[in-house]
Formats: C-alpha cells, structure tokens, sequence
C-alpha cells in the first residue's frame, strides 16, 4: 500500500467524516478510493456537478423512497432552496449523504461519497452549515465518509475542524517507474534502448509530473522517432519545464552560471562546495542530516544571485526560482493555495534548489495588517514546512534588505547559515576583473588587473562588470580594442552605489557583523595599504574577523528607533 493509500485507509476507518484530497490526479486518486472501498467493502459513490451521483458501476445510485434496493433513473427532486441551481444540486448531493442506507441490502458496510469538483459550492453558507450538520452526524450514521475531490484547496474557516485535508503527492520514483515499465512492455524490444542508468534518469526527469503527464511525454519520446533513448530525457525535461512555469509561482531556471564565474566569496563557496552531496541517499546514510537552505544577505550587485543560480550547476540538480511576492493573490484562500502547491511541485522535482530571490519583497509588508493576516498565514506555512521538510529540496534565498525580513525567518534553526556579501575587496576586484574580461574574449594578462582593482575600491561586482561594458563601447566605437586606460576611465566616472547608499550598507554591516557569516575568507578581504582611505575602519575589522553567526538575534532588536 503506498503512503497516500494508508492514511487514507486509516482516516476512513477511524470515521473520520469530511476529507478533502487536494489533487490534479483525479484518476489516480479514484484508483486508490476504489481500492479501498473494496478492502473495506463499502459502496463507492461519486458526484459531479453535470452527472450527479453515480455507483461504482456508472448508475444512479437508489434515492430514498425507492424499494428495497431498487435503483432509481429519475432525477433528484429539485427545491429552490438557494440562489442558484447549482447550489440547490450541491446541497441534494449532501442530503443523499444522509439519506443513503446501503440500498436496503440488510448490509452496514458503509461508503465513500467522493465529491469532484465540490470547491465551487462549499463557500455557500447553506452548503457549509450542511456540511457542518454532516461532520457531526456521520460518525453515529453507519460508515459514512464523504470525500471532496479537487485540485484546488477552498476550505471556509467555519469549516476548518470538520474537514480533514490530506495533500496527495505527486507520484513518486516507484509509479512513475510503473509507467515507464508499462510503456516500455507495451513496445518491441528493440524500440527500447535505456540500460539501468537511462531509465533512472528517464523517471527522475519525470519527477514533478502528474501520471497522465509522465504517461503522455513517455509516449511522445517513443512516438517521435519510433525508439526510446537515453537522449529522449530532454523531452521529459522540457515537458517539466512547462509544468513548473504553470505552477505560475515557480520558474525552471536554466543557468550556465559556474562557480568560476565568482569572484570572491571564497567562504560561501567553500561552504557549498562541502555541501555538495548532501541532498543524497549517501549523506543520509553517513549520517549527515538534510540541510535546510542558506540566506544570502548583502550590498546590490554583489554576486548573491549569481552566486544561487551557480549552485545548480555545481551540484547537479534543477534549479527552481520561486517569484515568492506571486503567490499573493486577489481572492481568499488563493495565496495559501499558491504557497502549497509551489512547495508541492518543488518537491516533486526534488532533490533541487529552490531559489527564493528578494524574500523581502514577499514577506514585506506583513505588519500593515491590511491583508486580514494572509501574509503572515503563507510565512508560517512556508516556515513551518522549511523546518519539517522530508524531502531534499535546499532552500537559496537572497535579500537585500533586513529590515523588512520578518524576524521569524532568522531564527535559529530555520536556515543552516546566513551569509552576508560585501563589496569585494582588492583581491576579490582583481578576480571580478579577470572573470569579465575573460568572459568578453580578453585575455587578463594585456590588463593591469592590480591598477583596475584599486581604481574600482567600493565598486560592486556589477559595476565593474558595467564599467568593462562601458569601456568596449568607446573602443567600439573608435574601432579598435579595449585597454586598461579606458577601463579605468569608466570606473572613475561610475558613481558607486557605495557612496550613494553609504548609510544604508553600512546599517547593513552593522546588522551583519553579529549575526551572518562573512561570505569571504578574512585573507582575502586585506586592502592594499597604500590606498586603505576610504572604507570605515570598524566595517574593515569587522569584515576580516569571520565570526560564528548569532542568527537566532531578531532583526527587530536591530531596526532603528522610530
Ligand atoms: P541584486 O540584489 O541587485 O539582485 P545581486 O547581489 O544579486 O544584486 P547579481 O545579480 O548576482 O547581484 O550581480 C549582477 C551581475 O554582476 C552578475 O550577473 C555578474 O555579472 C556581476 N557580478 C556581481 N558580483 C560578482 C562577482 N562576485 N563575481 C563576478 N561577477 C559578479
């Protein structure tokens, strides 16, 4: 029995009376209900919207009244006893529930009453109070159990501790492995060329897909040229891709980002480095426990989104870049239902990166209190998941701004690490230098790096990168090619944003030095003496002393009076 199947057999049997199914997998969740209705030798009985109820075998179930077991063709009677008809049909549906009694087959076995598509209904206060009625009657009225079926999550709040909600996953390695077999027997051998290393990779790019999704892009792969090959994963990959970018919160994000192309940030990338294989079967069994994710804190332009995007390629994994302000939506209930099935299609694709750029900008605002605590529901959804997450998803998250982050998030224990990214220093600047020149087809060795990397102190990444730009335009445009000199005139006509927002990254600084690890080794944070002018000399200290993070501090006990 797989887990889906198991809890639900268990909330059945306990007569737990309403639960609701969150899933797009209507087929595959019927299986499992059908499954279980015949284990437990209860009726199964389904309802939509166009159909009414039917049984098990496509008929319209007995309606009270009708004799002893004898199966009714006529229509529900219909009262207006609501607005619509649509909801007068919803709350027959339920008085069905009540009524039913086993067909009058002298048997008390019971049965599932699955509602497909009920969300639409459940809001009107005729259908919830029915639905309240029902929670407290069924327990005491045979073996009753109504499920709602859907894809969308719409539980009214007067209805919250009489509805059981169960997210069913999505299918895991072993049934989307099933599909694969299934597909594979159905073909000639011959059509079939995947060893064991090409099957498994041929199921983990299907991770994230529904059954019917993975069965179609399975099919496809065969179909368009007649063979399954290893080759074919890019066309499940692609069909994953589309899936992720529905889910309309999350976005698979192809980066060619390598960890060679930071400059600087020695530590962080150390740190990264050693966490390599972590999301794996082998660290679990050494004995290493999953890590939860890490924030990246700092000045713009400084490397922290490019630094999230390289450590997909690094370790080997998709990465998912979640929009987490997009999950906010219009109507009631939408942005928690965002959040869940943006985790949920995370973690089907696991083990991944999921990317969360700008948390602030999410999670900002949270203390207006003019969205009836919607913000700070999706924040404790998403907190209370990062800290019992089971599966191998690695949370990357990037901020600019502290002050708006809510104090919860730092906690202790909700990320593995918070690093803070600074405006790289000499040897860092020469490292950026190189990267940029290398990577517009210059070779490093006809500048002088050295002279470059002082004449851009306080520059970000960014802007270095902007003034390399700036210089090919004017060589471009007296045709012919860049050197030193041009480069070093662009950086002395940049205003860096270290002198227009001098203020706020030394806040910044100050929030750091006591409660994030410095995303650079103190050796490489040394400015060349001769020119050591500019930068505070407490930040300087601070920045070379890579001091044991305080995280667990609240950003509130840091914000500036008033
Ligand atoms: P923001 O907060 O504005 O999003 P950020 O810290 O995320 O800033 P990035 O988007 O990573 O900054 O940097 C912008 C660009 O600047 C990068 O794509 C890269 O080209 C260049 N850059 C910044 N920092 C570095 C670095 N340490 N090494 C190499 N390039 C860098």
């Amino acid at each position: 029995m797989d887990p889906i199947q198991q809890e639900l057999d268990v909330l059945i049997r306990a007569r737990y009376p309403i639960l609701y199914l969150v899933s797009w997998e209507e087929p595959r969740v019927m299986r499992t209900l059908r499954s279980i209705a015949r284990r437990q030798e209860k009726e199964l009985l389904t309802w939509t919207v166009t159909d009414g109820w039917t049984t098990a075998d496509g008929r319209p179930p007995a309606r009270p009244g009708d004799a002893g077991g004898r199966r009714s063709t006529s229509p529900a009677p219909r009262r207006t006893r609501s607005s619509t008809v649509e909801v007068d049909q919803a709350l027959d549906a339920l008085d069905l529930v009540e009524q039913w009694d086993s067909g009058g087959q002298g048997s008390a076995r019971g049965a599932l009453f699955v509602l497909k598509d009920f969300d639409p209904y459940i809001n009107a206060p005729a259908v919830e109070r029915r639905l309240r009625d029902l929670a407290m009657r069924l327990p005491y009225a045979g073996y009753k159990t109504i499920v709602v079926l859907s894809p969308v999550l719409k539980v009214p709040s007067h209805l919250e501790k009489d509805i059981t909600v169960v997210d069913v996953d999505l299918p895991g390695y072993d049934d989307l492995k099933a599909i694969l077999d299934r597909i594979v027997k159905s073909v000639s051998p011959e059509a079939v060329m995947l060893d064991d290393e090409g099957t498994e990779a041929f199921v983990k790019a299907a991770l994230g897909l529904t059954s019917a999704e993975a069965e179609n892009v399975f099919a496809k792969a065969l179909v368009m040229d007649g063979k399954l090959e290893r080759m074919d994963v890019n066309i499940v990959l692609s069909e994953k891709k589309q899936v992720v970018r529905k889910s309309g919160t999350l976005e698979y994000y192809e980066s060619d980002a390598k960890f060679g192309d930071i400059g600087g940030l020695s530590a962080l990338k150390d740190w990264l480095r050693k966490r390599r294989g972590s999301l794996t079967q082998r660290a679990r069994d050494f004995g290493l426990p999953e890590p939860a994710g890490a924030l990246l804190i700092g000045v713009q332009g400084c490397g922290k989104s490019l630094a999230a995007k390289a450590i997909g390629a690094l370790w080997e994994m998709p990465l998912l870049r979640f929009d987490i302000g997009s999950v906010f939506g219009r109507y009631v209930g939408e942005s928690e239902q965002n959040m869940r099935k943006a985790i949920a299609v995370a973690e089907a694709v696991a083990p991944c990166v999921l990317w969360i750029d700008e948390l602030e900008k999410g999670f900002s605002g949270m203390s207006g209190g003019e969205d009836s605590g919607t913000s700070s529901r999706v924040l404790s959804y998403f907190l209370t998941w990062l800290q019992e997450k089971k599966k191998p998803v690695f949370v990357i998250a990037t901020a600019n701004d502290v002050q708006k982050l809510p104090p919860e998030l730092l906690r202790k224990g909700r990320l593995d690490e918070i690093f803070f990214i600074d405006l790289p220093a000499h040897k860092e600047r020469v490292d950026i230098f190189d990267i940029h020149l290398r990577r517009r087809g210059r070779d490093p060795k006809n500048y002088d790096l050295d002279a470059l990397a002082r004449a851009a102190r306080q520059f970000s990444g960014a802007e270095i990168e902007q003034a390399i730009v700036a210089a090919l335009f004017d060589a471009f445009d007296e045709n012919r090619d860049i050197n030193t000199e041009d480069i070093k005139r662009n950086v002395e006509v940049t205003v860096p944003i270290s002198r227009t927002m001098a203020e706020r990254i030394e806040a910044l600084r100050d929030w750091a030095d006591e409660r994030a690890r410095p995303a650079s080794f103190a050796e490489d944070l040394v400015e060349p003496e001769d020119e050591d002018g500019g930068e505070p000399a407490k930040a300087k200290a601070s920045r070379a002393t890579a001091r044991k993070p305080k995280v667990e501090a609240s950003v509130s006990e840091v914000k500036p009076e008033g």
